[in-house]
């Protein structure tokens, strides 16, 4: 096995939080525990299940018309698609790592992000979305909302002064990502944020690249920040699901939207994304810590013309990712020159699994060009920067080196090997 050293490009990342409190992992499993023992049924002794049970129900029976009462008070479950144990736990432990009062869980990202955006605006609305949004949410805004009369303008959410400039007396939302895909670049949440509220519109942030470990876009002031739970949150590929966290009015918003819509989060989903959820900070740790090796390490590989990565200076937002994220991230793009060279990558790595996903526990390829970005008109690919030559790397827990080893031998296979 080899040895790699990064590349002197990466600056060092801010250092963590002052060490008032519990590291990352110890705080996603006291969240976990803090959130089951809400909702953990007493046995006779005192004892409780150590791992929350899963509520697999439809409803709740009650012993009698005052129980009956205070259910429909809403002091009680009364049927899961309003509310349930399981559902609601999962939903409590985000809440907690994202700083929120609270979040909701959906049954996928794309319910969430709906639900998100469908409690803010009305016909007539406008919305002021960030080029380069994860494909779903870009057909949402401009295949599905228009219909019901909500408009959207996109605009590079990285220059904010354009984002100012783009806002129109009707824009009641403000839509980016954390970080976006391919190319990972990574707005300024703390002015996105000004402007929004000097406009009296809500920031809305799609966080699943960022995780609740390297961003809390609350605390930069973010109305409502979403999840895919299906990547990094679960983080093992097995479940679609997703999570709203937000202050109390604003998730009630949201939460009448889930009530009606019915994209909740199953209780099945539910179990399984707790599960997932407690290795968050490990597999993240891990995962950043190799996409740093990885990115250093591609950055001065011969044949690699590009390295899209927050953590490397080149990195058009690398100074406001140091402010806005506390790590650059397990996710990169790095370009090989050519299509076919990018295809017969693809094609050659033996770790790197080829699945449209990512945040998982192993590494994952795409080629945006002939997957997720496959219906954007060729000039405006080239003119956002997604080249033919261009793969995504999510970072899985592989070992870093061999990791590395895969990505060379795979890069270098000679054409037609
Ligand atoms: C996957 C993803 C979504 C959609 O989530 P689903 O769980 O697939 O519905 C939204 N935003 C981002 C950034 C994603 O990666």
């Amino acid at each position: 096995m080899m040895h790699y050293t990064p590349a002197m490009v990466l600056d060092e990342l801010p250092p963590e939080r002052p060490p008032a409190g519990p590291g990352a992992c110890t705080r996603v499993l006291t969240a976990v525990h803090e959130a089951t023992a809400g909702f953990a049924v007493p046995a006779a002794g005192g004892e409780r299940p150590h791992i929350l049970p899963l509520v697999q129900s439809a409803a709740f029976d009650y012993p009698d018309a005052a129980s009956a009462d205070l259910a429909a008070r809403g002091q009680g479950y009364l049927y899961s698609r309003v509310g349930n144990p399981t559902v609601e736990a999962f939903a409590r432990v985000i809440a907690e790592l994202e700083g929120g009062a609270g979040a909701l869980a959906f049954a996928s990202g794309m319910a969430a992000i709906s639900a998100a955006l469908l409690s803010r605006v009305r016909a007539g609305d406008r919305i002021l979305a960030a080029d380069g949004l994860y494909g779903t949410s870009h057909e949402l805004l401009t295949g599905l909302l228009p219909r019901y009369g909500v408009e959207t303008d996109f605009v590079d959410a990285c220059d904010p002064s354009a984002v100012e400039r783009a806002l129109r007396p009707t824009t009641r939302v403000i839509y980016v990502e954390t970080i976006t895909n391919p190319l990972v670049r990574v707005p300024d949440l703390p002015r996105l944020a000004a402007v929004a509220r000097a406009h009296d519109a809500a920031l809305i942030v799609d966080n699943t690249f960022a995780t609740p470990l390297l961003c809390r876009p609350l605390e930069h002031g973010a109305t409502l920040s979403l999840h895919s739970a299906s990547k990094y949150l679960s983080g093992h590929g097995d479940l679609i699901g997703g999570v709203v966290v937000g202050g109390d009015a604003d998730l009630a918003r949201v939460g009448e939207v889930l009530k009606i819509v019915g994209g909740m989060m199953d209780p099945f989903c539910a179990w399984l994304a707790l599960r997932g959820v407690r290795t968050l900070a490990l597999r993240v740790e891990r995962q950043v810590a190799s996409a740093q090796l990885i990115a250093a390490t591609l950055a001065e590989t011969p044949g690699i013309t590009r390295v899209a990565y927050p953590g490397l200076r080149a990195h058009p937002d690398h100074e406001v990712a140091q402010r806005v994220l506390r790590a650059p991230g397990a996710m990169l793009a790095f370009d090989v020159g050519s299509l076919a060279a990018a295809r017969r990558m693809y094609d050659r790595a033996r770790l790197v699994r080829r699945a449209a996903s990512l945040g998982e526990i192993d590494s994952l390829f795409t080629h945006p060009v002939s997957f997720s970005h496959r219906g954007v008109p060729a000039a405006e690919r080239e003119r956002t920067g997604i080249t033919e030559g261009l793969l995504r790397l999510s970072v899985g827990i592989e070992d870093p080196t061999d990791l590395i080893d895969d990505l060379l031998q795979a890069l270098n296979a000679a054409p037609g090997l």
